[in-house]
């Protein structure tokens, strides 16, 4: 299944959107908490276990009463339910806690790529655990030697017997230390171009072989992991899509990523309620400071305008996506625009907050502005740059001339590279 592709289409013998509306919306009262100011948040710096417990807890939760996976087919655990019976319980979860950790990437961008890609065995056995908030899931995609370049991966996997046996290093994997699985993009023939030798593994993370650490970043904060792997032992049915055919599954993959930025419809939000309440930030910081300073208004109203914007840009590509009238590859604007709008964001609260802004208090709420402006850059990252993102609506979706290649169609064994 193609994100083009409707997921469920309407059928006479499912709920109709209204009562299931009532349904979730008195499941909710009775079973899930309400948001409270010190439930564990996994946008907080603080992310720790709790937060990932938390998360299961109230997955499992959702499972047991029949709101997990409401889009997935019911044979692997799914409700069988269309994107409005999703979209219709987001909007009843609102002033909820969700178990929001489990949005990206397991449930919007890895369960989708399984159900795309992956084999009957794999679906129900993998899909289900992940519904049931039992298995969080990691993608083992960059490299040190680069993410934008994924085609150019180096980390090997070399047949053994019914075994392949996987060496080499992945980075900047979000939370990877609290995640059970991963999918993992591995070099399977050297011989073959640079996106034809490529293979997608699923791989259990606790197992002998493989390392993960943290990485601490600038503004103190530990977002990534980064793993090392020697001579871990896969199975052979460890690979999703063909051998040597992991670009198509890595390309799903991405196309999942892209649209997931407009908010999946795989997961329980779209991110907008996030983006409503970093600009609500915003205005209560501007309030504190000096309510009437021109420079303060222009800077909340450019920030307003970008929220507003990226509205209308995400509704209508998601739109465009789902009925088939954009292309998959339009997921590349929805990353884009996310990506600018969290860098600027990040600036005008740096710009508002001033110099309390640097100064690392943590009973100073302003201090956390600092910490953003460290970390803006990462919204022109994850999930792909706002370059490579220019870089696909250049070519996919403008039809320009594709960026020159040299190592496109000679083997891989034979292309120049850093790592050697
Ligand atoms: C919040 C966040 C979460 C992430 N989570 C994960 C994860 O879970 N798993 C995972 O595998 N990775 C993850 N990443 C890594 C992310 O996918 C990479 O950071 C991204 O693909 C860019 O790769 P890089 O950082 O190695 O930069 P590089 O690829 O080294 O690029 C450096 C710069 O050069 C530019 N550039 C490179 N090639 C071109 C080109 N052809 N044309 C124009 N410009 C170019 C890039 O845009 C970038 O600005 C995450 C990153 C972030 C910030």
């Amino acid at each position: 299944m193609t994100v083009n592709e409707h997921p469920h289409p309407d059928s006479p013998e499912s709920e109709d959107v209204e009562s299931f509306r009532l349904r979730a919306r008195a499941w909710l009262a009775d079973n899930m908490p309400l948001l409270s100011a010190d439930a564990p948040q996994v946008s907080s710096s603080e992310l720790d276990q709790r937060v990932v417990d938390r998360a299961r807890v109230l997955q499992r939760r959702l499972f047991d009463g029949g709101f997990a996976g409401l889009v997935f087919p019911k044979e692997y655990g799914g409700q069988g339910l269309t994107p409005a019976h999703q979209h219709a319980f987001n909007e009843e979860t609102v002033g909820y806690e969700m178990p929001t950790f489990f949005n990206i990437p397991t449930l919007s961008i890895i369960a989708p790529t399984l159900l795309e890609f992956g084999t009957e065995d794999q679906k129900r056995r993998y899909i289900e655990g992940i519904l049931r908030g039992d298995e969080l899931w990691v993608q083992f995609l960059s490299e040190p030697t680069g993410g934008s370049d994924l085609a150019g991966a180096v980390t090997r996997a070399e047949r053994d017997g019914e075994t392949w046996v996987l060496n080499g290093a992945k980075t900047w994997s979000t939370f990877a230390i609290f995640c059970d699985y991963a999918m993992c993009l591995a070099r399977t023939d050297w011989d073959a171009t640079k996106h034809g030798g490529l293979t997608m593994f699923l791989m259990k993370i606790d197992q002998p072989g493989v390392d993960v650490d943290w990485i601490k970043q600038s503004n103190g904060v530990r977002d990534f992991c980064q793993e090392f792997f020697t001579d871990v032992c896969l199975d052979s049915d460890a690979v999703i899509g063909d051998v040597n055919g992991g670009w198509a599954v890595a390309s799903g993959l991405l196309n999942h990523e892209r649209a997931s930025g407009g908010g999946s419809w795989y997961a329980h939000d779209g991110g907008g309620a996030r983006v409503d309440v970093a600009e609500d930030n915003l205005v209560d910081l501007a309030r504190k400071l000096d309510p009437a300073d021109a420079h303060h208004l222009d800077l909340l109203g450019e920030a307003h305008t970008l929220r507003m914007v990226h509205r209308q840009v995400s509704a209508r590509v998601s739109a465009g996506i789902q009925t088939g009238h954009y292309p998959d590859a339009a997921g590349a604007l929805l990353r884009m625009s996310i990506g600018l709008l969290g860098a600027r964001r990040a600036t005008i609260g740096m710009e508002l907050a001033g110099s309390s802004s640097v100064g690392w208090r943590p009973d100073d709420p302003t201090s956390q502005y600092g910490n953003d402006y460290l970390f803006r850059q990462a919204h022109c990252l994850g999930g792909g740059s706002t370059e490579m993102q220019r870089n696909i609506i250049s070519e996919r979706l403008l039809g320009m001339p594709r960026e020159r290649s040299e190592d496109r169609d000679r083997p891989f064994r034979d292309v120049p590279r850093t790592d050697r």
